[in-house]
């Protein structure tokens, strides 16, 4: 099992109080599923990425990344173990302007020091993969943005992690786009073995997901299949 949030409780400071934005959740993803995470604005969903992230540490609770319970971790543990183990796409995709697709891709890998020719190919690899083979040589401004997300998600890929954090990828784009999103999320998981977690506001998104969690008031439940 590559992700498992096991009794999760996150606060915030709120005035002379604390706001609970995750009360006791247990959320378990295997390899290989995608599960989608849906719930109202505020309900705790970005917060919950950022706690399987490793980005913000909990009040309470276990957060287990491919095996390694990253509690026992310091700082520069959870950098290593972000670069190594996990792929993160947030909503807005933060493409750098001055950046060919592939390059975008390519500072992902040379970042942790592998040999430039490998990094190419797998960089032209991925684009291949997300569709865009023909983009490569192509900067943000030349690019749709259901391109520009493909990129991005291509990007979370290189250095193939165990766990694919997706933020909303699909709130910048119209309905079609959207789905051809989802459904390359849905490839990649399978093709690729990634224990994925799509956040989504589109309903009509959760027939292409293999499960459905909801979010309500920082509190976790499994939807009943349809
Ligand atoms: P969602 O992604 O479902 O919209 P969030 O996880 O962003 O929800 O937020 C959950 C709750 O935590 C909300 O009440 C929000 O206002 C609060 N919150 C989120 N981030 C912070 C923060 N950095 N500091 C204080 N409160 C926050
Ligand atoms: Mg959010």
């Amino acid at each position: 099992m590559s992700l498992l949030l096991d009794d999760v409780t996150l606060t915030y400071p709120d005035g002379d109080g604390r706001l609970t934005a995750l009360d006791a959740v247990t959320l378990e993803v295997p390899a290989g599923v995608l599960t989608a995470v849906v719930g109202p604005s505020g309900s705790g969903k970005s917060s919950l990425l950022a706690v399987a992230a490793t980005l913000v540490t909990p009040d309470r609770g276990r957060v287990v990344v491919a095996g390694t319970d990253t509690g026992s971790l310091d700082q520069a543990g959870r950098a290593a173990l972000r670069r190594e183990k996990i792929g993160i796409v947030f909503q807005q995709p933060n493409l750098l302007a001055s950046l060919t697709a592939v390059e975008q891709l390519q500072v992902m890998a040379h970042l942790s020091g592998a040999q430039p020719k490998a990094v190419r190919e797998r960089a032209m690899a991925l684009l291949d993969a997300v569709g865009l083979a023909g983009q490569a040589g192509r900067r943000p401004h030349q690019l749709s943005g259901g391109q520009r997300q493909r990129i991005n998600i291509a990007r979370a890929l290189m250095n193939e992690p165990a766990v694919l954090l997706v933020d909303e990828p699909t709130s910048a784009l119209d309905h079609e786009r959207g789905a051809a999103v989802v459904e390359l999320l849905a490839t990649l998981t399978e093709e690729r073995g990634t224990a994925t977690v799509l956040v989504t506001h589109d309903r009509t998104h959760l027939a292409r997901t293999d499960r459905t969690v909801v979010v309500q008031d920082g509190r976790v439940s499994e939807q009943a299949l349809a």
